[in-house]
């Protein structure tokens, strides 16, 4: 709302400059203003023909036209005469018969054009005043309105013919599908439901990652159920002016209610759903708050069996407004994870439908090596192997293309970039720290490929995914990843005694996994068995802890980096020889995989079973 009032002001005060210029161009533009001793000269000269004065204000016209002293030529003319100028004037004047009149020589405007030029900037004020004032009743549901209004809300209907999204097009997530499935069966036969005087949950909540298929969820319920799907995203709600978004609300529960039974979903709810009050709300959050109230108040004000469901997603759950999640709102919430293995081999068949494979491509074996990608990576995945194959000519898609869409994504675009060869071979070194201490740490993810060309945002990158899902960590495994990170810094520190930029995210990798450790997974004796900090890198730093408390955390998290970098320089040098024949390889061949890294390095990589 602070905008719109600058915006006014704004305006006001470029109509008010504007209107001023004009207005004393039409007043001065064609009398110059003359000096006295100008003056005086030319009455002197015989050359005034009339004057007209007003106090001592004297306005005239030259018999002809000459040269202003000060810049242009002029016959008419403005001056001031000083008071204390004793020359005897009005004989002067008389003397060279100069007409002096009380009538203005120049042709002054008509008192009623000075009185609209005067007026002009007040009339364009007041017209900005009613252009506001429309927009705002407009956006207030107001009728006629003329700009900014939006057409009313319509649903995602039943198009006959037009397939609509169901549960056939979602996997991976069935536990949710049948939390869901309560859901279909109400909108489908409200009645039964009715009869027996059962009430469905007003609303429901899926909370859950990015690209895990909520809003997919939510079209497919609404597919399933045949029912109308309004659709909107909580940002769409939050206007300029107080008051629109909360009238967007009531008009789309309105629609909705026309043609129940009916699915409401709201997206990205925590962005006006987050938790309201505390410090951080002083002004301009009137229009969220607004907004979220009627969110409320429309689902408080459902009889429970009008068959409208309210379904919103949000990827930040833990910041979400109790009052959200109250009994009667969205009193259901369903947690959308990640998928497992067998649920990633079932959407990549989904997003391989249509899609002509080779006989030799192996959905399981992708879906193995693909740990921790949600259903919108897998989409995008084969999606870009099928890019690939267009660009080959091919007529399917091959494993190949399928493994390289993955790198793609996994680790970037390649970068087109000549790298000074000193550069190389610290990147070299760099990688191969990673990679070695990866392959040395028990435990560890396996390395799945070493590459020195340029890609994303970084020179070289060391991939490791582990062999199975894992869901926890243990305290030995985190001190492996953070020792594994540290180990692009340790080999350029060992090798060549320098640090370079090249660790920045290395190091915050390392930074996040240290102060996990320490504040939140009670891995720490110092600091002990408490969740010390907020699982929110946004939140202010210390709201949860006392000083004292951070103080500890800021030393503990040194130690142990500390520790892991002492460990990791001394690894490296203790197997220097298998450091520099890494380096070797990679420079030679620029990407190693798998197998071949473990051979240069000569270690004999521990499977464990490696199906999960
Ligand atoms: P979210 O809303 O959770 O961020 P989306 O529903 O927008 O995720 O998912 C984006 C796309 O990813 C979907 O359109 C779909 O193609 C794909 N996708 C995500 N999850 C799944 C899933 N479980 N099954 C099939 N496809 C999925
Ligand atoms: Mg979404
Ligand atoms: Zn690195």
């Amino acid at each position: 709302m602070r905008g719109g009032w600058w915006r006014l002001i704004l305006t006001a005060l470029i109509v008010y400059l504007i209107a001023n210029l004009v207005l004393s161009y039409f007043d001065q533009a064609n009398e110059p203003t003359i000096s006295y001793t100008e003056f005086s000269k030319q009455v002197n000269d015989g050359n005034v023909d009339k004057i007209y004065a007003k106090g001592d204000s004297i306005q005239g016209q030259l018999k002809k036209e000459r040269k202003n002293p000060d810049g242009g030529e002029y016959t008419k003319f403005n001056t001031e005469r000083p008071s204390f100028a004793d020359d005897d004037l009005w004989a002067n004047l008389t003397k060279h018969q100069v007409n002096v009149t009380a009538e203005p020589v120049v042709q002054h405007r008509s008192f009623l054009s000075n009185l609209l030029l005067s007026l002009a900037p007040m009339l364009l004020l007041i017209a900005v005043w009613v252009f506001i004032a429309r927009r705002m009743s407009a956006g207030l549901g107001g009728a006629g309105g003329m700009l900014g209004r939006k057409a009313p809300p319509k649903p995602v209907e039943l198009v006959p013919g037009e397939k609509r999204t169901t549960f056939d097009d979602v996997a991976g997530i069935d536990e949710v599908e049948g939390e869901l499935n309560d859901v279909v069966d109400f909108l489908k036969n409200p009645d039964a439901y009715r009869r027996m005087g059962a009430k469905m949950p007003r609303g429901v909540l899926l909370a859950g990652p990015p690209g895990t298929g909520k809003t997919l969820l939510a079209r497919a319920v609404a597919g399933e159920a045949g029912v109308p799907f309004f659709s909107a995203s909580a940002s769409e709600f939050i206007e300029m002016i107080v008051g629109v978004g909360a009238s967007r609300v009531r008009e789309l529960f309105a629609e909705a209610r026309k043609v129940a039974p009916s699915i409401i979903f709201i997206d990205e709810i925590d962005t006006i759903g987050r938790a309201r009050g505390g410090g951080a709300s002083v002004g301009g959050h009137d229009e969220r708050e607004q907004t979220l109230n009627q969110i409320l108040t429309e689902m408080d004000g459902f009889s429970g069996s009008e068959g409208v469901i309210v379904i919103a997603a949000t990827n930040r759950a833990d910041i979400l407004d109790p009052a959200l999640t109250r009994p009667g709102r969205f009193d259901r919430v369903v947690q959308v994870s990640p998928p497992d293995r067998g649920g990633r081999e079932a959407i990549l068949e989904i997003h391989t439908r249509d899609i002509p494979l080779a006989a030799d491509v192996d959905l399981a074996q992708v879906a193995r090596t693909t740990p921790g990608m949600t259903g919108a990576e897998l989409a995008n995945l084969a999606n870009e192997a099928a890019l690939l194959a267009v660009k080959r000519k091919q007529q399917q898609v091959t494993p190949a293309d399928l493994s390289e869409a993955l790198e793609k994504i996994q680790l970037g675009a390649e970068r087109a970039l000549v790298m000074p060869e000193e550069e190389r071979r610290r990147t070299a070194y760099h990688e191969s720290g990673h990679a070695l201490l990866g392959m040395l740490q028990p435990g560890a993810d396996p390395v799945r490929k070493i590459t020195i060309v340029p890609r994303g945002r970084a020179l070289g990158v060391t991939l490791s995914t582990p062999d199975a899902d894992k869901y926890a960590y243990t305290e030995e495994y985190l001190r492996g990843r953070i020792i594994g990170a540290l180990g692009g810094m340790a080999a350029e520190h060992v090798v060549y005694d320098v640090i370079t930029t090249g660790s920045e995210s290395d190091l915050e990798q390392v930074t996040n996994i240290a102060r996990g450790m320490v504040s939140r997974w009670g891995m720490s004796e110092q600091v002990g068995r408490l969740s010390a900090l907020p699982n929110d890198a946004q939140q202010a730093y210390g709201l949860a802890a006392a000083p004292q408390t951070l103080d500890v955390i800021d030393a503990e998290m040194r130690r142990i980096v500390d520790e892991c970098y002492e460990e990791a320089c001394r690894k490296l040098r203790d197997h220097r020889g298998q450091l520099d024949a890494l380096a070797r390889a990679l420079l030679e061949s620029e990407t190693l995989e798998e197998a071949d890294a473990y051979r240069i390095a000569g270690i004999t990589r521990l499977t464990k079973g490696s199906d999960a």
